[in-house]
């Protein structure tokens, strides 16, 4: 992983160097960006999740600063169908102010939605969060993240009482006699992650890993799982029940630190292994060796990812997990522990700061009254001015021009139209809004539908903080200046909050002039250090308000300074004090719920939403590839990562692909009750005969959201991304 710098150009003739952080995923790798007489360099550096490593996203991230596809002035559609052209930024910014004020003036606050992304800094996020809530007065606001880590929030918040990915340092993981990864495959999500798995092996540790596929990470692996898709939930309650069993439950943790155990204990009892062989298909010996290797050691950690949580009853499942590492006294010691692998380079933070439908800065409940009082109170807003809460990503998408939901969609980070379960209706419902705004730095397949397309700033030309897997706020560094034509997405916000307080005083609108409190500069948001009304576009003075505004919320940031963060190499929240001290480490004396203990809750296996039958018998999961990131909108347009996965595919295992008749490189079609993809077959012993895969980067023929089922989980609206029901027939 560590090789030689790589290099990019571009025509300029000064020299600089910023240590920041990969743009892509959620370890936040560290990296040193030097730029001299126009050469970009992009250099690993010793940061502690990532240890010296890069992946291959990382060395090129820096690719795409002047990639020729990237946009330099804003487009505007003229009416439905013409083309894009392009346009100065107040003829932009003028149009979308213009398109909000009529689509709420007709329908209502509520009928503007807006859509962020886990990639968003935390400043973004705020105030992305803020901007919906007092600039827009609507309710209609979730991101992307809802697909990444929902579930494991949702669950995380019902046992511990807090949601933090990884509650504990990442270094952790070296110290584990034993690991087990639940649907994670970080040799190809994080490489560098391996570092730390290695100190793991090195020390003597075992690790295991639960996973449909024999994964890259599956291979290293001392033991290997392979579950039908599905029925994660009932191998954790086996798990459990052969503890218990065996005599394995930390009874003196058990009752001093939890509640809730014996309604659990009653619900694993009737998960005798036997029968979650015939289930799952995974061996009675393996379920006992699993168990026996968690409960035995003196360190164990159990680390869950988007192949336990992408499902209908993803809270369920990692609910299981969770008990299980409840039970045998996990949680709070160090080296062992419950945790779950963020994905996007900033899941963490965009979920505690208010792009969430349900949720205030500082992880606040946005139906908390008192949470609602101080958050108005530093926004300069009246409590009962705050709209309530929204509906979740994909509710969102589904409703939007639809009778009831949004005619208008600001987007900010995102790419539903590939990213989203269930693609083809996402498609229409977002070309059947009045008005679609989509801020991005290249065309992504969802600014190709957009009536206004705002070019903003990519990763090296921002400052602002991120909050990776661990809880740990960073700071992300300029190298320049963003390009002539481009503004940030504080600037752009500061734009349209300055149009839409002008219009507010010059119109009759549902705008109030009283609430664009904190006046600033008068300014129109003329360029990317303007701002006013509210909404700075300085990152630094955006996250100064931050801090007041998590402060006394469960993920309290008011002791987090950008000094302290540049200087301690990121600090862990609760941090509610300047002088004192951050939390690497949570739950080592009690838990953040009322009584301090965490909760045991009974959870029971299910179907998935949509089971196979005669005419859709095989199941279809979905994932990632190395080389690609999320929607592909960035790695797709990276020359080194093209060439390395050029395209789509459809893994399926040798035995299958005999008795469809197809050989590997035939075109196969993947067709589920709501679509299909069309992909080169990859033929692979690493797959159960009954399941078939496809990552998800790709748009087109070759879109695996085409396929997937967009039933969702009733907690925390997490769609089944991991399980439908297809057949698979030769194109
Ligand atoms: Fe590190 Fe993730 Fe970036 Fe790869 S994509 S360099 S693992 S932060």
């Amino acid at each position: 992983m560590t090789q030689g710098a790589r290099v990019t150009t571009r025509p300029e003739v000064h020299r600089r160097e910023v240590a920041t952080h990969c743009p892509y995923c959620a370890l936040q790798c560290g990296m040193v960006l030097r730029e001299a007489d126009g050469r970009i360099e992009v250099a690993p550096r010793d940061f502690p999740t990532n240890r010296g490593g890069l992946c291959q996203k990382g060395w090129t991230a820096a690719e795409l600063l002047d990639h020729p596809d990237r946009l330099a002035a804003p487009l505007l559609r003229d009416r439905p169908g013409a083309p894009l052209r392009p346009a100065s930024w107040d003829e932009a910014l003028d149009r979308v102010a213009a398109g909000i004020r009529a689509v709420q003036d007709r329908h209502g606050p509520d009928a503007v939605a807006v859509f962020g992304g886990g990639g968003l800094t935390n400043e973004k996020a705020y105030a992305l969060g803020k901007f919906a809530r007092v600039a827009l007065r609507t309710r209609h606001i979730d991101y992307n993240g809802r697909w990444c880590m929902s579930s494991a929030a949702a669950a995380g918040l019902r046992a511990f009482g807090v949601d933090r990915g990884l509650p504990f340092p990442l270094a952790d993981l070296g110290r584990a006699d034993t690991l087990l990864l639940v649907g994670a495959n970080p040799a190809e999500t994080m490489p560098p992650l391996l570092r730390h798995l290695a100190d793991q092996r090195a020390r003597g540790g075992q690790l295991i890993v639960i996973d449909p596929r024999l994964t890259a990470t599956a291979r290293q692996a001392d033991r290997h799982l392979q579950p039908l898709p599905g029925t994660d939930l009932a191998v954790a309650n086996a798990l459990l029940h052969v503890a218990l069993t065996e005599g394995w439950l930390d009874r003196a943790y058990v009752a001093d630190r939890t509640s809730g155990f014996d309604e659990v204990r009653r619900t694993v009892a009737g998960y005798w292994p036997a029968e979650v062989e015939r289930l799952s298909g995974v061996p009675v010996a393996d379920l006992e060796a699993t168990a026996r290797a968690l409960a035995t050691v003196d360190r164990a950690i159990i680390l869950t990812a988007r192949g336990a949580e992408q499902h209908a009853k993803g809270v369920d499942t990692v609910t299981a997990f969770i008990n299980l590492a409840l039970a045998l006294g996990l949680p709070g010691r160090p080296g062992s522990g419950y945790g779950c692998l963020t994905g996007q380079g900033n899941g963490q933070g965009g979920r505690e700061h208010g792009q969430k439908a349900d949720q205030l800065p500082g992880y606040r409940r946005i139906d908390d009254p008192a949470a609602r009082e101080h958050v108005a109170r530093v926004w300069g807003v009246p409590a009962d001015d705050l709209p309530g809460p929204g509906v979740p990503a994909y509710a969102l998408l589904d409703s939007l021009g639809t009778a009831t939901g949004p005619r208008a969609l600001l987007v900010f980070g995102s790419n539903p139209v590939v990213s989203a379960p269930r693609a083809a209706r996402v498609e229409s419902r977002l070309r059947a809004l009045d008005l679609l705004v989509v801020a991005d730095f290249v065309r992504s397949e969802t600014a190709d539908l957009a009536d206004v397309v705002l070019p903003v700033a990519q990763w090296a030309e921002e400052d602002g903080t991120l909050t990776n897997l661990e809880g740990r706020v960073l700071r992300r560094r300029a190298l320049r200046e963003p390009p002539p034509g481009v503004r940030t997405e504080l600037a752009v916000l500061a734009g349209l909050a300055a149009r839409l307080h002008a219009g507010a005083i010059l119109h009759r609108t549902p705008h109030r002039t009283d609430l664009f409190p904190t006046p600033g500069s008068a300014g129109s948001g003329g360029g990317n250090a303007a701002g006013g009304h509210g909404f700075p576009a300085d990152p630094r003075t955006v996250f100064e308000e931050l801090r007041r505004a998590s402060a006394g919320g469960p993920a309290d940031y008011a002791g987090v300074t950008w000094e302290r963060v540049e200087r301690d190499e990121g600090v862990f929240w609760p941090c509610p004090d300047p002088d004192g001290p951050d939390t690497p480490r949570l739950f080592t004396e009690s838990f953040p719920t009322p009584d301090g203990r965490a909760r045991f809750h009974p959870v029971t296996h299910w179907p998935a939403a949509e089971e196979v039958c005669a005419e859709y018998p095989l199941h279809f999961t979905t994932g990632r590839v190395l080389a690609h990131y999320q929607s592909g909108a960035q790695t797709r347009r990276v020359d080194a990562l093209r060439r390395a996965a050029p395209e789509g595919f459809v893994e399926l295992h040798p035995d299958l692909a005999d008795r469809l008749g197809v050989a590997g490189g035939d075109e196969v079609r993947v067709v589920s009750r709501r679509g299909e993809l069309r992909a080169p077959a990859r033929l692979s012993p690493a797959i159960r005969p009954d399941t078939v895969f496809a990552p998800f980067h790709w748009p087109g023929a070759a879109r695996a959201n085409s396929v997937t089922n967009d039933a969702v989980d009733p907690l925390s609206g997490m769609p089944e991304f991991k399980i439908c029901a297809v057949r698979v027939e030769k194109a």
